[in-house]
């Protein structure tokens, strides 16, 4: 007779643990190579190879109990009832009630939490979320997912998609922390707890997440299915991907789907022509102070400065922030102080564009987003950034 293969009796631990959870003795429990698929309908585990290793053995004790806890906790009718109509709004109310049924494993058994820990870290390194880039639609209900559990059970996301939910967080909390506060008296009760998780949709404008919005230009089927296309940043070349066709300089015309124009940004004259230290390309040259080089009594700052010693893209983020520091440089050196501050630009550089279709394009670092919900976000992050100089 064939040797069992080892991994046949952990499926069968796994299985068992998983039925004694969901107390059903008669839950079925499928292993498939596609991976984990837990929620309404879904219930397959990972298969584990040969080898059964510690983080494998984890990840799919995790995904597991995640299983069990959506089949103890869950009802399907009341979910039905209370779900809302839109793709990322229906996305983000799966993803809260996830977080729910997990919360309520992950306080009652400590075996059961350290499992599910150890298969969302996997998950998030497994979809890359420490450089991510491209999460599409799951981006935002991944994140409402962590900050839900992390108001229910007191755990920070996992260390891979901190960055992601920090950037989003303050957003979400200014306009929905209330709801996410008031889901953890919930936690038991489902029904409760989705009609605050329907509050939290609508307060983040997630309700007319369906593909259709009245107030912007009408979107084509077309238009829907448009896809982005990498941009070159600063400096790059245009890029024509179907419809629209590019005519070049000999009259050859290219068929293409659209096409970006990237043109880059130019140094004015002036700084070359006033005798400046300028860059080859006839940008100011800066150092970290914001002080000319060899000038230092002479400051320069935003589109016309180009840092000697750090890569800092000509945008609008950098102008803002190096705005600041050069203002409070002028001050100390008019005042004869030495400690003069400097501007660090952080790592990447974040841009969120509207596409005049409802949706927004986001670009940071290696990372593109386009979605409609971003839209609500560069609308919040701009109105909150004006306000700064409404004088109120
Ligand atoms: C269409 C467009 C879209 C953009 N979108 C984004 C974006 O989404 N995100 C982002 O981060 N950045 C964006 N940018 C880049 C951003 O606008 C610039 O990086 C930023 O405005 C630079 O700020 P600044 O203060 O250095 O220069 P500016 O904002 O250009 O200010 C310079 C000022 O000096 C004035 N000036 C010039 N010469 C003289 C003179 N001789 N005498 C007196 N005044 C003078 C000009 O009129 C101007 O008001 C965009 C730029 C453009 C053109």
């Amino acid at each position: 007779m064939k040797p069992e293969n080892p991994v046949e009796p952990f499926k069968r631990a796994v299985t068992a643990a998983v039925r004694a959870i969901a107390r059903d003795n008669e839950l079925p429990v499928n292993f498939g190579a596609e991976g984990t698929a837990t929620g309404a309908g879904r219930n397959r585990l990972p298969t584990p190879s040969r080898e059964l290793g510690q983080e494998e053995v984890a990840h799919v004790r995790g995904s597991g109990d995640a299983l069990a806890l959506w089949h103890r906790h869950h009802d399907n009718r009341l979910h039905a009832l209370n779900q809302p109509k839109g793709a990322t709004a229906r996305a983000v109310f799966e993803a809260a009630e996830q977080a729910r049924v997990e919360s309520i494993g992950s306080k009652r058994m400590i075996g059961v939490s350290d499992n599910l820990d150890a298969m969302l870290e996997e998950r998030c390194r497994a979809r890359g979320y420490a450089s991510v880039k491209d999460p599409g639609e799951a981006l935002l209900p991944e994140v409402v997912a962590l900050l839900v559990r992390e108001r229910l059970t007191g755990k920070d996301p996992p260390a891979a998609a901190k960055p992601m939910v920090e950037f989003i967080r303050p957003w979400v909390e200014e306009k929905a922390g209330d709801d996410l506060k008031n889901l953890t008296g919930n936690i038991t009760d489902q029904n409760a707890f989705a009609k605050m998780t329907r509050k939290l949709i609508a307060d983040l404008d997630l309700g007319d997440e369906d593909g259709t919005e009245s107030d912007d230009l009408e979107d084509s089927p077309d238009n829907e299915e448009e896809e982005m296309a990498e941009g070159e940043g600063e400096g790059g070349e245009g890029e024509s991907a179907g419809q629209a066709a590019l005519t070049g300089q000999e009259k050859a015309t290219e068929p293409s789907d659209a096409i970006l124009a990237a043109v880059g940004s130019g140094a004015p004259s002036w700084p070359r022509e006033s005798g400046l230290p300028v860059a080859e390309d006839g940008f100011i040259r800066v150092g970290p102070t914001q002080q000319v080089e060899g000038l230092p009594q002479i400051l320069a700052a935003g589109d016309v400065a180009r840092r000697t010693d750090v890569r800092v893209r000509h945008s609008g983020v950098h102008a803002v922030y190096a705005g600041p520091v050069l203002a409070t440089n002028l001050r100390r050196l008019i005042a004869g102080r030495s400690d003069l501050a400097t501007y660090s630009p952080f790592g990447k550089d974040f841009y969120l564009f509207n596409t005049c279709r409802g949706t927004s394009i986001l670009s940071y670092g290696a990372f593109g987003l386009k979605a409609r919900w971003l839209r609500r976000l560069k609308d919040w992050l701009d109105r909150r950034w004006i306000a700064r100089f409404s004088g109120r």
